[in-house]
């Protein structure tokens, strides 16, 4: 299987210009659908292009961009359904800035409801900023970092726990580059309004290979969030994702009359990183005794493995290093060693 993307030209400041393509004019006012169309030569389409839904609404003001994406893996739902229906809003709504819309970042893999790419295995927030060498998956990316990151003043990219975690909703974001940053960053988790944020490394996640963190190393406010599990829509993920985005577009003048709820706030929380990650130690069936949310302390049981090849071994006891906040768990019960079945965070000060 090719994974060609197609041949690529250098632009004047030496970096590879992007072969994906899409006819909307982001100058242009007014609404504006089309795709982002990444060039794929596959076997059944020689001259081909996949898809990548795209939609721009410009208000002419001269007010600031907002670029929100959704489905950069596909197996997570309540980011895709909440921009699919902003886009309806913002249709009939007057806009001072710009809003860009990606809902199905990883469309091929939004089409088949898995985490990663079916046609390069590529998980896109593992490949930032991109490359036009890797596959089409990586050319995504490489299009987000080199065309629509100019594009933006602020990025919200939303994920949820997908298929394998159970997690508490929350935002995160990378810290800034520097104070100025920093204080935008926090503006923008503040403005958003998820039940808990945090600014984190994102060791333990993609590291510096997200969206995110691809976004906030060019100096761009940019936050993600997790706001469900299990591969379903959670009606309360999807609530927190629609009032945080209307929030952001009010309060940062792009969108100053759309219908917000009322003020929510954030419980600001750092990760406990390794430490407060339990890692599954061996194969088996995975039970355990509590929830995201949950507040833990030191030695608490987290859970047992009910070990696969000793059925008269006692199952294998689970404790907490440190005391915390449950962050996330792991969704599916079937486990094997390395599987990430627990992370903690604890609150920190304002
Ligand atoms: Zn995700």
């Amino acid at each position: 299987m090719s994974t060609s993307v197609t041949s690529s030209t250098k632009i004047d400041n030496g970096s590879i210009k992007s072969p994906v393509w899409t006819t909307i004019k982001f100058d242009v006012p007014g609404i504006q659908t089309d795709f982002a169309r990444v060039p794929y030569s596959s076997n059944t389409s020689a001259y081909g292009w996949i898809p990548v839904p795209m939609v721009c609404l410009n208000g002419d003001k001269g007010g600031p961009t907002a670029l929100l994406t959704a489905g950069t893996h596909g197996d997570e739902y309540e980011g895709q359904v909440a921009l699919r229906k902003l886009i309806h809003e913002l249709a009939k709504t007057e806009l001072q800035g710009r809003v860009i819309i990606l809902p199905a970042l990883n469309q091929p893999a939004v089409k088949v409801g898995r985490r990663n790419s079916p046609i390069d295995g590529g998980n896109l927030n593992r490949l930032f900023p991109g490359s036009l060498s890797d596959g089409p998956t990586a050319a995504i990316a490489h299009y987000v970092t080199s065309e629509l990151f100019s594009l933006a003043d602020l990025v919200i990219d939303l994920h949820s726990g997908g298929t394998s975690l159970d997690y508490l909703p929350m935002t995160l974001a990378h810290p800034g580059r520097n104070e100025s940053e920093a204080g935008a960053i926090r503006r923008l988790l503040q403005c958003f309004g998820a039940p808990y944020s945090a600014v984190t490394n994102g060791s333990g996640g993609g590291g510096g290979s997200t969206l995110y963190a691809a976004a906030e190393q060019r100096g761009i406010a940019a936050i993600t969030t997790e706001l469900g599990s299990g591969s379903t829509l959670s009606e309360t993920g999807l609530s927190i994702a629609e009032s945080g985005i209307r929030h952001v577009l009010r309060d940062f003048g792009i969108a100053p009359a759309i219908e917000v709820s009322a003020k929510p706030t954030t419980r600001f929380v750092r990760f406990l990183e390794r430490n407060g990650t339990i890692y599954a130690p061996c194969d088996g069936l995975f039970e355990s005794f509590v929830k995201p949310g949950q507040r833990v302390l030191v030695g608490e049981k987290a859970g047992l493995i009910h070990r696969f090849d000793d059925v008269l071994a006692a199952p294998t006891e689970l404790k907490f290093a440190e005391a915390g906040i449950v962050a996330f768990r792991r969704f599916p019960t079937l486990t094997a060693t390395g599987d990430a079945l627990f992370g903690l965070v604890t609150e920190v000060a304002e």
